[in-house]
């Protein structure tokens, strides 16, 4: 018999709540969490040669190369492979990155279901990671011009990942704003509505 894997990928803008939501969907549809973000920090605190080379471009606002983020997710994955499905946030954030997941998939017999995007405003964002800067350690939340250089990457190298993945009818949007309950229920709403 197959087994019914949904493979997800949050998406949007630093600072959209893919976090939190990922988290949520994760303990609801039994999915493996893969946050490149998280992984690269986790790296940076135990102090290993990936995570010095990552923590150069996370500290300037910029992205890691292709190379080491796609290197980094695939080794994720495949030390998953009983998992039901898997949601993918912040990757991938480049072209490369996209058609690399779609090849892993395809090896695996899988593919993606469904790209959500959190829309959030620009200012509303500028306003929830200052804050978040506050009380937690990310440095690259705490500096107004990482912060910024942050948006202009997503603008250019990783918002048009959207229409990627709209051109083969996988993309939803739903709005970012609101409470965490009433998005997740939105995000919800959308995955039941999937034929996978
Ligand atoms: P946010 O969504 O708030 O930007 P993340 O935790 O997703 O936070 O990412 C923090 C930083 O980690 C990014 O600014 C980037 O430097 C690096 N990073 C995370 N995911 C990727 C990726 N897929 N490709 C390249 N760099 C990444």
């Amino acid at each position: 018999m197959d087994t019914i894997m949904l493979n997800l990928i949050l998406f949007g803008p630093p600072g959209s709540g893919k976090g939190t939501q990922a988290e949520r969907l994760e303990e609801a549809y039994n999915l493996v969490h893969i946050s490149t973000g998280e992984l690269f920090r986790s790296e940076m605190e135990e102090g290993t040669e990936l995570g010095i080379q990552a923590n150069e471009f996370m500290s300037r606002g910029e992205l890691v190369p292709d190379e080491v983020t796609i290197g980094m997710l695939k080794n994720k994955m495949l030390a998953h492979r009983d998992a039901e499905g898997f949601i993918f946030d912040g990757f991938p954030r480049t072209r490369p990155q996209a058609e690399a997941l779609d090849q892993l998939l395809q090896d695996l017999d899988q593919q993606i279901d469904a790209l959500i995007m959190l829309d959030v405003p620009e200012d509303e964002i500028v306003k929830r990671i200052v804050l978040r800067g506050k009380d937690s350690n990310r440095p690259d939340d705490s500096d107004p011009e990482v912060i910024r250089k942050r948006f202009q990457v997503y603008q250019t190298k990783t918002a048009p990942i959207f229409s990627y993945y709209d051109e083969k009818h996988k993309a939803h949007k739903i709005s970012g704003l609101g409470t965490i309950d009433d998005i997740f229920q939105h995000l919800c709403d959308t995955i039941d509505s999937l034929h996978v």
